[in-house]
């Protein structure tokens, strides 16, 4: 089981599931592969970015109206396609 890659929440050290330490660890695993690391909450602020086609991260930037988190990209999509800022970084 090398992991599934998903984004694990933040403060557990490791960023994604089935990350290793250069071999020297055993591939860590979230909740849904069998192991204890809790999967970031998706559009959680610094987890996975709130948009359903988006996994990147961390979302840091916050939508006033979805109250979600979006990554940089995303954020930056919804402002440019808006005619006020509606997405702002925190
Ligand atoms: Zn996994
Ligand atoms: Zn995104």
């Amino acid at each position: 089981m090398n992991g599934c890659g998903a984004r694990l929440a933040p403060g557990q050290h490791w960023e994604r599931c089935g990350e290793t330490d250069m071999g020297q660890t055993a591939p860590v695993l979230c909740e849904a592969c069998g192991g204890k690391l809790v999967r970031a909450e998706k559009g959680g602020k610094g987890s996975a970015c709130n948009r359903t086609a988006c996994e990147s991260g961390p979302a840091d930037w916050y939508n006033q109206y979805t109250q979600r988190w979006y990554c940089e990209a995303c954020a930056k999509r919804i402002n440019a396609a808006a005619t006020h800022s509606i997405c702002d970084r925190r």
